[in-house]
């Protein structure tokens, strides 16, 4: 939960962008937002097959399926043959609702395409490189395996997957690549294009400050070339101060808009799918909160941390994010203060609450600096406030209420 919101994500077409800038090899394609657009892009395109791909911030899409029927059988990626196909997957497409395995149940809205030029294919390759926590260095994952869930080949077939790390101080070798091409079973002039490419992926990743790179599947087409046919990227939302250029790229409706509202008042917040409210400062704290809630029986409605020092404003503000949300039936403020004082909790806590209204159970605790002062605000404040003595305490109180509702 704390790692998801220090991750930004773009779509495939940016990705791809990005790739063509630093000389990685990918396909020729245009993304479109329309009908006539999808069909201009496939006229500056060469056929004689195109691919018109959903655009979400979801993998999977290929073999995902579409809520609505007339968007037809086949899933989010589509081969045509024609620009009257690439006219009517468009049509088909744009606006339906795609559902993968990586997405919720709901699914996400297709606003988007990204219109390329079919490659032929003759093998489909794995290769991704992320931050790797247990040996400080950026590693790549290689494996034969491309095109299908990772996850599931490591765990089937282990042998399968290759982990390379780069050693910072030294930086990218070519022998790196090399090792790479082998593992993947390249041969002759693909060694070379290989270790080139990683090495351009390399300064990619690092230059852009990326958490994660996927290129799912890398495919070595008929011709015997190296192709990037597909390209999920993450961001480290830490650095993006020193990336408007990818700061840029975001797609706020890929967002979701309470999570939107958080980030505009610089609060840790993630919409769950429970419905207990919980205003927490500190990741740990909350992380704690949440898991007792599950404990005593309940789900919670979000994660929300408003941090080690929040002004009164900030704090109204995060409240008034949880009076909002219509799945909330409790709230649960559990604040330790250290740093953070209870008062201007309290305070950040009334005030929302006099804007808004509190019409669910409210329970409160409050443990650390400036307890009493805090008590005492939200004592006189009028609100119907139950106060707890402990976590465990807070836990019971709120989910008894909440069970109570039914
Ligand atoms: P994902 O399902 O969201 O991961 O989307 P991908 O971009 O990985 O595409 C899914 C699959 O569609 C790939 O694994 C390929 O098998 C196929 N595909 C995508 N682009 C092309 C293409 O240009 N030519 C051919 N023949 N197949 C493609
Ligand atoms: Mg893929």
């Amino acid at each position: 939960l704390r790692n998801r919101r220090q991750l930004m994500n773009i779509h495939e077409y940016q990705a791809k962008d990005l790739y063509r800038q630093y000389g990685v090899p990918t396909a020729q394609g245009f993304p479109a937002m329309s009908v006539a657009e999808a069909v201009e892009a496939a006229k500056k395109l060469p056929g004689p097959v195109w691919v018109v791909k959903s655009q979400i911030h979801a993998g999977g899409r290929g073999k995902g399926k579409f809520k609505e029927p007339e968007a037809g059988e086949a899933g989010g990626v589509r081969l045509a043959k024609s620009i009257d196909e690439v006219k009517t997957f468009a049509e088909q497409i744009l606006g339906n609702t795609l559902v993968t395995v990586q997405t919720a149940d709901e699914g996400k809205q297709v606003n988007r395409l990204y219109v390329e030029d079919g490659s032929d294919i003759a093998r489909e390759l794995y290769l991704s490189a992320l931050v790797d926590r247990d040996t400080s260095r950026i590693a790549f994952i290689a494996s034969t395996e491309g095109g299908m869930d990772i996850e599931q080949v490591a765990h089937d077939t282990p042998e399968k997957i290759l982990t390379i790390t780069i050693d910072p101080a030294a930086g990218y070798q070519a022998f790196y690549g090399r090792k790479i091409a082998y593992g993947l079973g390249l041969e002759g002039n693909q060694v070379k294009q290989c270790v080139k490419m990683v090495g351009d992926l390399y300064r990619m990743f690092v230059e852009k400050d990326m958490s994660l790179l996927e290129i799912n599947p890398l495919v070595v087409t008929k011709a015997g070339d190296l192709t990037c046919l597909d390209g999920k990227m993450d961001f480290d939302s830490n650095a993006l101060y020193r990336h408007p250029e990818i700061m840029e790229l975001r797609d706020l409706s890929e967002e979701d808009p309470m999570e939107i509202e958080a980030s505009k008042h610089d609060l840790a917040f993630i919409k769950l799918d429970g419905n207990i409210g919980c205003l927490v400062n500190g990741a740990g704290l909350a992380m704690a909160t949440l898991d007792i809630i599950k404990l005593y029986g309940c789900e919670p409605a979000n994660f929300l941390d408003v941090g080690g020092s929040a002004p009164k404003e900030r704090v109204k503000a995060a409240f008034e994010i949880i009076l909002n949300d219509k799945a909330v039936k409790g709230i649960l403020v559990n604040i330790f203060g250290g740093i953070m004082r209870c008062d201007i909790i309290a305070e950040g806590v009334v005030a929302a609450s006099k804007e808004l209204g509190v019409e669910v159970p409210l329970v409160v605790r409050l443990e650390g600096t400036n307890v009493e002062k805090g008590k005492q605000i939200l004592a006189e404040s009028g609100l119907a406030i139950v106060p707890a003595d402990n976590l465990a305490d807070a836990a019971k109180k709120i989910t008894d209420e909440v069970k109570k509702l039914g």
